[in-house]
């Protein structure tokens, strides 16, 4: 089976061996990060919709199952925004239904105000919602929201969903020099977080290549400030392990994770040589294509799938 909405197990600094789902259309989001590693937002919206099938996502999925066997955890996540996809509940009932695996879904919470949204989370192990800003004018210079969103409503929502939810929140902080690593801006983070109570905070960096060419990581000292203020656990002091590519087409293999998943050149390497693959071969036939593009970024090259340029 051809997969068109699943891809990996890929590695996951949290989640282990993660089989990915992506329920939504290419760069399909109500945010426009400037640390985007897909790039800038191409389809802004606000309004959730029936992109796919759920039985065809389903399908795919239950596919995929039979198939892995070294699947930790069942993740939505890709080429936007989940939630925006109308379908999320129905697709979440039924894997719960035919998989024991636990279930995590990374979102931007924008949406958690929707109750129908918080509907459809609440049966999920896992959901890492991000927590970039603690005013409204940081978070329009870092995630830049679309216009229908008031911070006020997205930082309700991620209290009522944390009310009402039955597995854990692991909030996720991206901090990037200069617009939400001060030490002001970290305490008033804090503040929120100890009332919100989520069971883990993570804190990332800008480590693939960001949207916006001026984003930054903050600096070392920096980061183990913000960890020691939020209480948080550094993600960029984990390592990723190896992908997981599943056929014998190399380009065709290497293709469906960076739909997905932006992969460093000695990604690329350890699983062409791991498979017994042309190294080089494969990395002249990526570079060749119209639709892959090798970005250079913290002392290596990224291959990224280009349609999350336009
Ligand atoms: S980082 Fe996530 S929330 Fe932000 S623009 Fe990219 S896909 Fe959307």
């Amino acid at each position: 089976m051809e997969y068109r909405y699943v891809f990996g197990p890929v590695p996951s600094r949290r989640l282990g061996q993660s089989l990915g789902i992506s329920p939504i259309p290419p760069k399909t989001c109500n945010y426009s990060c400037v640390y985007c590693q897909l790039g800038r937002t191409k389809t802004f919206t606000n309004t959730r919709q029936m992109f796919f099938p759920p039985e065809d996502i389903f399908a795919e999925v239950k596919d995929a199952l039979n198939k892995y066997t070294d699947v930790d955890f069942i993740t939505f996540v890709g080429e936007g925004e989940p939630t925006l996809y109308l379908g999320i509940g129905e697709v979440i009932r039924m894997i719960k239904d035919y998989s024991p695996l636990p279930l995590s879904v990374i979102t931007n919470g924008a949406l958690l105000y929707d109750k129908d949204v918080r509907r459809d989370l609440k049966p999920v192990s896992v959901l890492m919602p991000t927590f970039d800003a603690p005013d409204e004018d940081t978070w329009r210079r870092i995630n830049r929201p679309h216009r229908d969103l008031k911070f006020e409503k997205v930082i309700d929502g991620l209290f009522a969903m944390r009310q009402e939810m039955e597995g854990e929140m692991w909030l996720e902080v991206m901090l990037v020099k200069g617009i939400n690593d001060e030490e002001d801006t970290l305490y008033r983070m804090k503040e929120v977080i100890d009332r919100l109570k989520p069971q883990r905070v993570y804190i990332n960096v800008p480590i693939r290549p960001p949207a916006e060419k001026w984003v930054e990581m903050p600096d070392k000292e920096t980061l183990e400030r913000a960890t020691q203020i939020l209480g948080a656990i550094p993600l960029g002091s984990m390592e990723e392990g190896t992908f997981y590519v599943a056929g014998d087409n190399p380009v065709e293999g290497i293709l469906r994770i960076i739909k997905r998943h932006p992969m460093r050149e000695e990604q690329i390497r350890k699983v062409a040589e791991c498979k017994g693959w042309d190294v080089e071969k494969l990395l002249e036939d990526l570079a060749s294509r119209d639709d892959v593009e090798i970005v250079p970024a913290h002392g290596t090259y990224f291959y990224r799938y280009k349609v999350w340029r336009i």
